[in-house]
């Protein structure tokens, strides 16, 4: 199975998805990262070429670690718009993968660039399958399924259609985290006002946020309010009903790190060699 990850940064699939990814690549999937912006905006002291740089060093490193193919396209944070042009960008940058399944954001989200990317996959989908829309690239004979990643808006709100176990790679998340020094210990916390500590082993408890033990209920991850580890407990203690429909009672409320999606209705049914494979997870 071929799976394309489409974020508009370098960090959005690494956080909402990097553990699908992973567990993909394991399983002999081919996994791609496509980041639709180049990184230029986000430090405060690097210049937007220097953080452009030190970004693409970054995603270099967590496609090692995961063994995927990472593509970052050369457009500017905070100008991507969602206009014919960049449509068949994608189009064609889509069909030559041509995936089976593309997990991307959903069109609710606060950043412009985010939302962007959710309206483009939208728009791209069903003009994968039509010759004559950018016929210098072979057409897909079907749309990819296409998934949305969890978000936290509410207008309307993200249904956790899918949910994944993620326990088994929350230390790899954790290590992807760590691995975007510029973003996590730089940018981030700058942003939100936030001291780091200058120690490395220190920074990166600081950076899981809060030791979760199987005791830690769901309440009170999510009454914390910092941290990976945290937000990667979160989206279990969110929907744990859903991780205890999928895995069973006894499973399902053990689970404490946890990866959701939402189905888009634009894309293929979820049938087949993705649904067995997904449902396997
Ligand atoms: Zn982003």
């Amino acid at each position: 199975m071929k799976v394309l990850m489409i974020g508009a940064h370098q960090d959005d699939n690494e956080f909402r998805c990097g553990g699908l990814a992973h567990k993909l690549v394991r399983l002999g999937h081919e996994v791609r990262f496509l980041s639709m912006c180049n990184g230029c905006g986000g430090h405060h002291i690097m210049t937007p070429e220097e953080t452009v740089k030190r970004r693409a060093g970054e995603s270099a490193a967590v496609a090692e670690l995961l063994g995927i193919k990472y593509d970052v396209w050369d457009i500017d944070d905070c100008t991507l718009v969602a206009d014919l042009e960049t449509r068949r960008k994608l189009i064609r940058y889509i069909r030559e993968f041509s995936p089976d399944l593309v997990i991307s954001h959903r069109q609710n989200d606060y950043h412009a660039d985010h939302r962007a990317v959710g309206i483009l996959v939208q728009d791209a989908s069903y003009m994968l399958t039509v010759p004559h829309e950018c016929p210098d690239v072979p057409a897909m004979r079907r749309m990819p399924v296409i998934m949305y990643n969890e978000d936290a808006f509410k207008n309307p709100e993200f249904q956790a259609d899918l949910v994944f176990d993620m326990d088994s790679e929350i230390d790899t998340k954790l290590r992807i985290a760590h691995t975007n020094i510029s973003q996590v210990y730089e940018w981030l916390p700058y942003t939100n006002e936030q001291e780091v500590p200058e120690n490395e082993q220190e920074r990166f408890e600081w950076l899981k946020g809060m030791e979760i033990t199987e005791s830690t209920t769901d309440e009170e991850i999510m009454a914390a309010s910092r941290g990976y580890s945290v937000r990667f407990a979160k989206t279990a203690a969110r929907f744990r009903k859903e991780l205890i429909r999928r895995y069973g009672e006894e499973r399902g409320a053990k689970i404490r790190y946890a990866e959701a999606f939402e189905l888009c209705e634009y894309g293929r049914k979820l049938d087949g060699e993705v649904k067995q494979v997904l449902m396997a997870i």
